[in-house]
């Protein structure tokens, strides 16, 4: 069965260029031309990745990625015409999983459409049982679940991901360019500021239970040793 991708975009020719591109690439295409209208399809036709525009008419992507991923950990990759960084990483920290600003190359969209879905089903292969666990903190594979002292902590599913993939490389250093490819599954140096944003979000959840530390220049690592629980 062909995945299936909803588009919201409230501009038709952008809408119907997408769609095209992503029909040539055997998708299903669902298209919504407004927050209301792409809050309802997300939920009734269960999109396995949604595109979303930052700019719509009536409830901002922001908004919209916030509610969706208020219930649903599909894969979300917004839509920016503004280049500016802040609304790219306010984006990221909504829970979307990526970002293209417009105008962007249709291919690269797809390419990035086709990465994103491969991780995500790579992920929900992972075996039940896989979790690890670092001082108080429990990361489990199988239910997509983070506790810090058994209380649990939401994360938006690329969190997640660079989490689990910074604890399965415990005492290594990561350089964002690594975290990206295996994280985000880009192949080319891709923007290193994703995996900054990812990280910062991490921080703040996690608060000091965060075992993940900086290396300057470099990336990232966490310790070998977990401090004492
Ligand atoms: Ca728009």
């Amino acid at each position: 069965m062909p995945e299936k991708i909803l588009v919201v975009e409230d501009e038709r020719n952008i809408a119907s260029f997408v769609s095209m591109y992503l029909k040539n690439a055997r998708y299903h295409v669902e298209i919504a031309r407004d927050g209301t209208e792409a809050l309802q399809k997300a939920d009734a036709t269960k999109p396995d990745l949604v595109v979303l525009d930052l700019m719509l008419p009536d409830i901002d992507g922001l908004e919209v990625c916030r509610q969706i991923r208020s219930n649903s950990d599909v894969p979300i990759l917004m839509l920016t015409a503004r280049d500016d960084d802040v609304d790219k990483i306010v984006g990221l920290e909504v829970g979307a999983d990526d970002y293209l600003t417009k105008p962007f190359n249709p291919r690269e969209l797809v390419a990035r459409i086709k990465s994103i879905l491969r991780r995500s089903t790579g992920a929900q292969r992972k075996p039940q049982e896989a979790a690890m666990e670092h001082g108080n903190l429990r990361i489990d594979a199988g239910r997509r679940e983070v506790t810090v002292s058994g209380a649990q902590v939401q994360l938006a599913p690329k969190e997640f991901d660079l989490l689990w993939e910074l604890l399965d490389h415990r005492g290594l250093v990561l350089t964002r360019d690594q975290l990206l490819e295996r994280v985000w599954g880009y192949t080319f140096a891709g923007d290193t500021r994703t995996v900054d944003v990812h990280v910062r979000q991490l921080r703040r959840k996690l608060g000091d239970d965060c075992p993940v530390a900086t290396v300057w220049g470099v990336g990232y690592k966490v310790a070998d040793d977990a401090p004492v629980a």
